[in-house]
Order: structure tokens, then sequence, then C-alpha cells
């Protein structure tokens, strides 16, 4: 299982329990700490897709599950090659995007660069709850106050006079985000509609304090077989096992 995600460790939790499968979870390694997990672990790229091929190949593996961030469109393009190379089964496990309702103010930008456009030229306070290696780009519009959390520490700090730091591993409660939007008067929240609940907290708390939410479109994914949730790929999986060899076990 490729994984990185919520989803993945709850999937992983549920097989662990199982005897009918053995599975060995795949992390890209870019977290210093990252949370325990309840099977074995490798971690690291593979080399592109013929490096997760030849992996495939060597470890003898039945099924891949790509159970990865919707915004890790490399990794999962890779799995839909390795896979159809090898000719192992492919299955993705994709939350669905996050959806705006009533008192939303989202602006929906293509890309980072579009997303430091829509702040506007007026200096604003600003969330940007983005991964560390996308912040950069912020530093082309220095009149913004940022406030920039990240799992592990920011190594290059924005080359802009006014940004602060804060480490923090989620989830985050809607009430928590709330206060922290609150505490530092946060006009735009920058985040990726990475569905789920996890992180829908910043979502919804910006919301109700009106706050205005840039939120990058998703990358375009191969069109694979793909289940929506933890519960939906046990089904998926008890049906496969169920049904057939189409595994070759
Ligand atoms: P990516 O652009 O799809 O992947 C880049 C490379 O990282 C892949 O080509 C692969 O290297 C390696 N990789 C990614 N996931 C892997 C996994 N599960 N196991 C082994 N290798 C893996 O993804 P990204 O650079 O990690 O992240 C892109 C976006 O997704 C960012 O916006 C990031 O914030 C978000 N995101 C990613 C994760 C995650 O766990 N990856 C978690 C949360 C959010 P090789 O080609 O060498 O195999």
């Amino acid at each position: 299982m490729l994984g990185g995600t919520i989803e993945a460790r709850q999937l992983a939790g549920a097989l662990a329990r199982r005897t009918d499968v053995d599975v060995t979870l795949s992390l890209a390694g870019r977290t210093a700490h990252p949370a325990a997990q309840p099977v074995p672990v490798r971690t690291g790229g593979f080399g592109g897709d013929d490096g997760l091929a030849g992996y495939l190949g060597d470890e003898r593996i039945d099924l891949l599950i790509d159970a990865t961030h919707p915004y890790a469109a490399r990794i999962s393009a890779n799995a839909v090659r390795a896979a159809r190379r090898t000719g192992v089964r492919l299955l993705a496990l994709r939350r669905p995007p996050w959806r705006p309702v009533a008192g939303d103010r989202w602006i929906a930008v293509a890309d980072i660069e579009e997303a430091v456009r829509a702040l506007e030229p007026v200096p604003r306070r600003v969330f940007l709850a983005l991964g560390r290696k996308e912040i950069g780009a912020f530093t082309q519009a220095p009149q913004h106050r940022y406030l920039i959390r990240s799992v592990d520490p920011v190594e290059t700090k924005l080359a802009v006079p006014h940004a602060s730091y804060l480490v923090d591993r989620g989830p985050f409660s809607e009430s928590e985000e709330r206060a922290l939007l609150a505490a530092h008067d946060i006009e735009f929240v920058v985040a990726k509609n990475s569905g789920g609940t996890a992180s829908y907290g910043k979502i919804a708390a910006a919301r109700a304090l009106g706050a205005s939410v840039v939120l990058l479109d998703r990358p375009l994914l191969p069109a694979v077989e793909a289940v929506e949730t933890v519960d939906a790929a046990i089904r998926w999986l008890d049906h496969l096992f169920a049904s057939d060899g189409d595994l070759g076990v």
C-alpha cells in the first residue's frame, strides 16, 4: 500500500488484523517523525515507475493499493504504469474533495502562483496551510503577514518581513482552528482541497469567521478502479478475496 494518509493508516490497521493478507506500507519519507503504523513500513521513493515495477516483482506483490494524498499525483501516475507493466491489480483509495456550503468564501486557483495573486495587493493576514516546499512562492507577495504551520520545522524561512511559524501535526478540530485563526486575525487561508475530516477544521473555521479560503485545484489523477472510503476499500478486498483468483493467489 502506498500511504502517507490517515486513510492508509486506518486501512493498514484493519488489514493487520487479518490472516489472509500481508501488508507493507510505503511512505515517501517526507516527515522526520512519521506516525506509528500498524504494519511493516518501507520508506523512500522507488526510483520512478520502473523502480516501483521492480519492487512489485521482487517482493512478489499481488495487489497494489494507492492510498496516497490526492495531491501526490506523481506517485499515483507511477502506480498506474507500474501496475500495468507488471500485471499487478491496482486499487486507488481517494477521498472525495470538499464541496462549498453556504457561507464559504472560496477562491479556486489552479496553482500556487495563482494563489499568491489571489491574495490581492493590499496587506492581508494569511494562514498558509501548505507543505513546507510549497510556501516559497509567497515571497512574491511580501506585503502580507503570514502564519505558516508545518509538521516539521520550515528550514528555509520565507524571505518576507512578517512570517510566524507553528510546528504541529493534525488532526485539528474546528474549535482549535477557529481559536488559531481568530488569535492571528486571519483573513485568508491558503489550502489544498484535501477532502476528509482531519483537515476540514480550518475550512469550517474560516467559514465561521468570514475568512476567505484560497483553494488549490486538485491535480488530475489517472482514471483507475477507485473507492472513496476505508470501509469501501475493505468491502472491495473482501469481494476480491471471496470471489476469485484474479490476484493469482
Ligand atoms: P508526489 O509528487 O506524487 O511524489 C513524488 C515522489 O515521491 C514520487 O515520484 C516517489 O518517488 C515518492 N513518493 C511519494 N509517495 C510515496 C510513497 N507513498 N512511497 C514511496 N515513495 C513515494 O508526492 P509528494 O511529493 O509526496 O507530495 C505531493 C503533494 O502531496 C504535496 O502537495 C504534499 O503536500 C502532498 N502530500 C503528500 C503526502 C505523502 O505522503 N506523499 C502526504 C500528505 C500530503 P519515486 O518516483 O522515486 O518512487
